[in-house]
């Protein structure tokens, strides 16, 4: 059940004296040096720095104007090992994934954090956490039910929510104050959308504008509730009523989400309203507010415009479950490029072969992915991918050309 007021909780959360949500500065500069040594890459710089373009033998890589690391990630690492040397002895749990990344999530496994597992029908178990352990709350953040949970454990908990889907909650704080229902642009069972429901009173997830017309349909010309219920069960918040919680509506979004879809999304139901109560009573029946954080617009718009270039194939980088960099790759497919969405340097094996998920399916493997002759490459990785990564696939990609029979060292395929 949603907390009698979830704005009250977060302000008890900021004045006591066992939540840290901005790092510990004492210990800031020996984290950064760690996090530069780890994730930064010097081949990624030199390319930044020659207009995001590399060539090698017949092999020319273009690398998008804004990619990997954004603001919020770098931030929640950051507070992840600042946090390591400010309790050393203590054991350290994530509630989730820091970031969507395997291999910065093996580095804090190896620092000694643990993750949170999940039982077999989805639920977290907490149970292995004792009240003097640490907790990290992720850059997702955390549902309100967690965030009971561990006040009233008393774990001292560090807070790495990223400020922009903070921002959010307090979008969606205003809708629950003005009794309106919160339509979230997301995926409803990603850990930021079940966050972000968590702090509404009533909320409805939408994936996308296809979703969102029949909602809309719904709204202007009504329908079967119970069809409806199908449909949305799970993206509802408990015991809603379409005919009753359609009346007043709020936008708000999963940050990752695709901006333009978002836009559409918010522009389509704001006609909806106005359709259905006229210009003088919007005000009561809309609320909207731009939550679509800007290293996520950024991304995309530096996708659109490595599109532009005149690229033979495109690769892009990052966690097969992370959101923003699943948008990166839709992009890519929208322009008709064959594209590749891969989660790291192991995915890339020769003689010329390469591991990769298709959009809504699972990961497969394809053969000669990388044409003969001269190639143009584009390159992009989501907002949880370091540097050091897409490094790492750049010289898998040139070995291929260069040492076609004979594997790079310590490339065992995974998954293969
Ligand atoms: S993608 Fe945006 S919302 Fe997500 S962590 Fe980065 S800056 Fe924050």
């Amino acid at each position: 059940m949603p907390h009698s007021d979830p704005r009250a909780l977060r302000k008890a959360l900021r004045s006591s004296s066992t939540y840290f949500a901005k790092g510990f500065e004492e210990y800031k500069d020996q984290a950064q040096r760690e996090l530069q040594t780890t994730y930064k890459s010097r081949l990624v710089e030199q390319i930044r720095a020659q207009s995001y373009r590399y060539q090698r033998g017949d092999i020319t890589i273009h690398l998008a104007k804004a990619f990997g690391f954004c603001w919020g990630v770098e931030r929640a690492l950051e507070y992840a090992y600042e946090a390591r040397h400010r309790f050393p002895d203590r054991q350290i749990w994530i509630t989730n994934e820091i970031i969507h990344n395997p291999l910065v999530n093996r580095h804090l496994q190896e620092m000694g954090i643990r993750f949170v597992e999940k039982s077999p029908d989805g639920k977290k178990d907490f149970s292995q956490i004792r009240p003097e352990d640490v907790v990290i709350w992720p850059a997702f953040g955390a549902s309100v039910s967690e965030m009971e949970f561990f006040r009233s454990q008393g774990n001292e908990i560090v807070d790495t929510t990223c400020p922009w889907v903070s921002r959010v909650w307090n979008q969606v704080d205003k809708h629950r104050a003005a009794q309106f229902t919160s339509i979230i642009h997301g995926k409803y069972d990603h850990e930021e959308t079940v966050a972000t429901s968590s702090f509404a009173e009533k909320y409805l997830v939408v994936l996308n504008l296809e979703e969102a017309e029949w909602v809309a349909r719904y709204i202007l010309e009504g329908g079967d509730p119970e069809e409806f219920r199908r449909r949305f069960g799970k993206a509802t918040s408990p015991n809603f009523d379409p005919d009753r919680d359609l009346e007043r509506i709020g936008i708000a979004n999963q940050t990752t989400m695709l901006e333009e879809e978002t836009r559409a999304i918010a522009k389509l139901f704001e006609i909806t309203m106005l359709r259905k109560y006229g210009p003088q009573e919007l005000d009561k029946h809309f609320m909207s507010f731009n939550t679509i954080c800007n290293a996520t617009q950024e991304r995309q718009d530096a996708m659109f415009e490595l599109l532009e270039r005149p690229l033979d194939v495109v690769v892009v980088i990052g966690g097969f479950n992370s959101s923003n960099t699943t948008h990166l790759q839709e992009i890519a497919l929208s322009k008709g490029l064959p594209s590749y969405h891969i989660d790291g340097p192991d995915c890339i094996q020769p003689p010329n072969r390469i591991r990769h998920k298709p959009l809504h399916q699972d990961p497969i493997v394809t053969e000669g992915w990388l044409p003969d002759g001269p190639v143009q490459i584009g390159i992009t990785s989501g907002a949880s991918t370091p540097d050091r990564v897409v490094e790492e696939v750049i010289l898998r990609i040139f070995a291929l050309r260069e040492q076609p029979q004979t594997p790079p060292q310590g490339s065992l395929p995974l998954g293969f």
